[in-house]
């Protein structure tokens, strides 16, 4: 038997299967035709300007989820999230918490980078928002971090600013939420301890409640 031959019998052989509802091909994982969606994703007037859109990165299977704004620059160059100068002060916080960035995942709430880094509007997370709820599903993260107040505002529906917010946990869909500043705040304002103090008890409530030491 020749080689097309054997091909030929094995589709049908496979269509016959597949008829009986025997699906044992191995379909794309949900994640891959996620990304493969945003990296094509035309939904908002946001893909006009960026080089990569940016899914996010991090362990599929993380406890902790850390989710950001929008891809900066560097993120936008690079197609990765949290790679800039705020990113590095990101992986000092995951690494002071006694994780590294592998063991966690690290999204944005918008996928493209806004013009000049401005904030994302309305209409621009409201067009997103359906990849980060389902990344959040694929996950099922134990807690999410967010990071300044348009990620707060993402999970948190209150007029409060981020200092009075931060520090407590809430809740979205069963999984605890902490808001807390974000690394570009920090990084603007070097020099306040007060800021990177906060940060640190805000994230020493998120190991405490995932019994890390
Ligand atoms: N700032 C963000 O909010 N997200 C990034 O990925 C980088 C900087
Ligand atoms: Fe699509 Fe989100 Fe990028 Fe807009 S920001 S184009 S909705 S991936």
């Amino acid at each position: 038997m020749d080689a097309e031959k054997l091909l030929d019998d094995l589709a049908e052989e496979l269509r016959f299967l597949s008829l009986l509802g025997i699906d044992f091909v191995r379909k794309e994982s949900p994640f891959a035709v996620l990304n493969k969606e945003v990296l094509h994703c035309q939904k908002c007037p946001l893909a006009q300007g960026r080089l990569h859109a940016v899914l996010g990165e991090g362990n599929l299977q993380a406890d902790l989820m850390f989710v950001g704004e929008a891809p900066g620059r560097e993120e936008d160059e690079q197609g990765k999230p949290f790679v800039g100068k705020a990113g590095r002060l990101l992986t000092k916080i995951i690494q002071a918490m006694n994780f590294n960035r592998e063991e966690v995942y690290i999204t944005n709430v918008v996928k493209c980078r806004p013009p000049g880094n401005r904030n994302p509007q309305a209409a621009e997370i409201d067009s997103c928002k359906g990849y980060l709820l389902r990344q959040i599903d694929l996950i099922q993260p134990r807690v999410i971090v967010t990071l300044g107040r348009v990620a707060a505002s993402f999970f948190i529906n209150s007029p409060l600013g981020m200092t009075a917010l931060r520090g407590d946990f809430h809740d979205f869909q069963n999984i605890k939420v902490m808001p807390t500043f974000h690394p570009s705040y920090l990084v603007r304002n070097e020099g306040n301890k007060k800021l990177k103090k906060m940060v640190w008890e805000d994230m020493k409530k998120v190991m405490a409640f995932l019994g890390k030491k």
